[in-house]
Parts: C-alpha cells; structure tokens; sequence
C-alpha cells in the first residue's frame, strides 16, 4: 500500500512522467485495484493508475524479451471540491453510567469501483446488528454502547477527525471497529499491552464458539484511530483476511461474496465484546505511542 500510496512523489522526483503500479492484491482476476494516493506539495504531481497483476506480468514478459512496451494513460480520475458529508449515529443508552460510552464502528464511503459491500458495507451491518442483538436480548449494558458509522474514511478521514472532536470531552471507555472485510470469524485485535490484551483474553472461551477467540495485541481502525490516540482502548474485528483483498477497493466487491453465517458471527462477536468492555468495572487506557492507524 505504501507503494501505492507514496509511489506517484517517489517517481517524479526520479524524473518519471507517469507511475503505474502492480495493484496492491495476490489475484483481482483481472480487476485494477484502486486506493489513496498522495501528493506533497513541492514535488510535481504526475499520473499515478494501477493495473491488474495478470497485465503486469503481461508487460514484464514483453520487457523480459527486449519487447518494445508503449503504453497510452487515459485516466478519469479527479479530485471534486469538498462537500458537506456526516456520519450516522444511533445509541443504546447505558443503565448506570450512560455517560461513558462504547463506540463500535465503520465507515459508510467506498471507492466507487465496486459497491463496498466488504469495504466497508459489512463492517456497518455488524455495527448496526451488533446493537439489534443486544437489544432483542435485553441487554441493557451499564455503559451507553454507540454506533457511528463514519463518513470519509478512504479519501481523508474526515469523519474520524470530526467525530473525536466534537465528543472529546466524553468519556470514551473503548472503541472497536469493524473495516477488515467479512470473512470467516477469527478473533478481535487490540490495540494495547500484553498484559492489558491478556486481561481480555480471559473472555476467549466465550468467543470460542462463535469462531472468533484469536483476542490478539493487533490493530483498531482507521477512524477510530483518533480515540486510539487519545488513549481509548481501540479494538478490530479481525475475520479471516486470506482473501479480502482479492475484493478490495476492486469492482469484484459486491454483496454475493459475502456469507450470511460469516456476518452473523462476525456481529456476535462486535456484539459480545462491546457489551463486555460496557459492562466491565474499569476503564483500560492506552499509552497514546502506540497508534492505530492502517488506513490503507
Ligand atoms: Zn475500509
């Protein structure tokens, strides 16, 4: 992603008149992979696509024989002027400290090659059905659990920044995002110690047949990577992520890759560890070095 990322500065500043890449994926059978690129300010901005692997290999073949490669760029891409945008909000009010909150999240924008429906459509529907469940089981967890699903979060990360802002004086007890695809249940990253993720670990078994016990020191999110910094203990559902980037940010993601069982365990499994880190009598803060973006 990097490449991606920081490929189109590192070119110009070689001289190169336009940057494409391999798409950052094993296998798009076929399909480009698209993604945030960056530009600074004092470097010339040049073209920057990526390609699909398969064409990749194709022209690599054709350099590998002393073949003449001539490629012609026609890109639609452009950056439009910013609009209004908002996230979307929705509470379960806590019985005790309402004023202490969970927030378990996503983000509603996709890059508009396929329709998100792994990135991040899924990651919103564990959200929202993570707070159905509790609620259809009444569940009514001490602290105030809180859904947001974030606007902006491929092309800037707006609505994280806007978020952490307007409720920074909140007591935020934790924050788990859902943005790493909707496969097979694994387990929850954590964004904290050794000893503060063994401290959750102890609540594996009640993971286990959900299929989602791996709790691991790991990532949170990207829009909540703002809470991460201010020391909220931040946590990721972590599905099987062997084949989510052969979807990604490709026109290949779209609801049929998604199984109904996957998205059912993985909402549990948001579920179950919001309603414990609401419930639970301490609040575990983070040392704020330990940041957790992977915006990608
Ligand atoms: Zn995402």
């Amino acid at each position: 992603v990097e490449i991606r990322s920081q490929g189109p500065v590192e070119a110009a500043r070689k001289g190169a008149k336009a940057v494409l890449i391999r798409s950052v994926t094993n296998f798009a059978f076929r399909q480009p992979h698209t993604g945030a690129t960056r530009y600074v300010d004092d470097v010339r901005k040049i073209p920057a696509a990526a390609i699909p692997p398969e064409d990749v290999m194709m022209l690599a073949r054709m350099q590998a024989r002393k073949m003449p490669v001539k490629l012609r760029l026609v890109l639609g891409a452009k950056t439009l002027p910013d609009r209004q945008s908002a996230n979307a909000i929705g509470e379960l009010r806590g019985r005790e400290k309402p004023e202490e909150v969970v927030v378990i999240g996503c983000h509603i924008d996709s890059w508009d090659v396929g329709d998100g429906s792994t990135d991040d459509g899924s990651g919103c529907i564990m959200a929202m059905e993570a707070a159905r469940m509790l609620k259809a089981a009444k569940l009514v967890p001490r602290r105030t659990i809180r859904v947001v699903l974030f606007t902006n979060e491929e092309n800037g990360l707006r609505g994280g920044q806007a978020y952490a802002e307007a409720h920074a004086e909140e007591v935020h007890a934790a924050a788990i995002e859902s943005d790493s695809g909707s496969g097979a249940p694994w387990g929850l990253g954590v964004v904290a110690s050794e000893e503060q993720v063994a401290a959750l670990r102890v609540y594996a078994p009640l993971f286990d047949p959900l299929g989602a016990g791996a709790i691991h020191v790991g990532h949170g999110g990207a829009d909540i990577s703002p809470l991460t910094r201010r020391g909220v203990l931040s946590l990721s559902v972590r599905p099987d992520g062997s084949h989510y980037f052969d979807l990604h940010h490709s026109p290949a993601d779209t609801v049929d890759k998604i199984s109904p069982a996957h998205l059912q365990h993985n909402s549990a499994a948001m579920a179950l560890m919001a309603y414990i880190l609401a419930e639970r009598e301490e609040i575990t803060t983070i040392a704020t070095e330990k940041e957790g973006d992977d915006h990608r």
